[in-house]
């Protein structure tokens, strides 16, 4: 359809190597869009970058720590000497450390806020002159079922990820202006390597999960293609500042 024709726009995924990332990565690049993937692992990246070129993306893969403001700024700055614009950002990379909340230290906080929220504003900010001189553009952020529930064994991620939303509502009301629309994804549970280690880490969780999440099944990365190719697209122009669960029916269960 071609309102949800990505062809000749060009998109940042950041975390675009692995999980929800590359299933955002894989719609967009099935949509139309060129590519960019930045993540710390160069290997994974490289094996991403294949597998999008395979569905006929061109693809630059970026070594990048979004904890760095430099880092942020140059991953911005390698898609526009690539590609010459930069139409969508994804704001996707993300971490957490589960403990009680007493037994976090200032290290692990900074960790898990750096990566999750701090680095969507960092990378946001990079990306915005150019979707202005662009006329327009796309931000996609990467909440949680987190972003609305407390959980006692993961107090950053939620404080993290509740400040995604706050963070989103807040630049879609500035930059509607500009023509650019930001909106939050939240993620229910989803089977991927973070949620993998959480399963190893929680006792009865994967049951919890099944039990609560009205689909009846973990959630999985081709489950984000849409989404991402939604509001990526024209098809979203008039929809900004939303929070969208994609969680299988999780945040609608009493
Ligand atoms: P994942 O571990 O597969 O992917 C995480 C990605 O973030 C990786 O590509 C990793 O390289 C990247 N990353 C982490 N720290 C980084 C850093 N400092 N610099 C650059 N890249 C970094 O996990 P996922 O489940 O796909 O997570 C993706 C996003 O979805 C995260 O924001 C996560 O919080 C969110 N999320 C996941 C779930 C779930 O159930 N899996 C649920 C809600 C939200």
């Amino acid at each position: 359809m071609q309102m949800m024709d990505l062809t000749g726009r060009v998109a940042l995924v950041t975390g675009g190597n692995s999980g929800i990332g590359l299933g955002m990565a894989r719609g967009l690049a099935r949509a139309g869009a060129k590519l960019a993937i930045a993540g710390r692992n160069s290997a994974k990246n490289e094996a991403a970058a294949r597998e999008l070129q395979g569905l006929g993306a061109e693809v630059l893969s970026l070594k990048a720590d979004i904890t760095q403001e430099k880092d942020c700024q140059m991953i911005v700055h390698s898609t526009l000497a690539r590609f010459a614009r930069l139409d969508i950002l994804v704001n996707n990379a993300g971490t957490n450390i589960r403990k009680q909340p007493q037994d976090y230290g200032l290290d692990d906080w900074k960790t898990v806020l750096d990566t999750n929220l701090t680095s969507a504003f960092l990378c946001s900010k990079a990306a915005y002159p150019a979707m202005l001189a662009a006329g327009g553009g796309k931000v996609i952020n990467t909440g949680s079922m987190m972003s609305i529930f407390g959980a006692s064994f993961a107090m950053p991620y939620s404080a993290s990820k509740g400040g995604i939303v706050q963070m989103s509502k807040s630049l879609a009301t500035a930059w509607a202006k500009d023509n650019i629309q930001v909106n939050a994804v939240l993620p229910g549970w989803i089977d991927t390597d973070l949620t993998r280690a959480a399963r190893k880490e929680v006792d009865g969780l994967h049951e919890r999960v099944l039990a609560r999440t009205p689909a009846g099944r973990w959630g999985d990365p081709a489950d984000f293609e849409g989404i991402a190719i939604f509001l990526a697209s024209s098809a979203s122009d008039f929809v900004t500042g939303a929070v969208i669960p994609v969680d299988g029916g999780f945040s609608s269960q009493a």
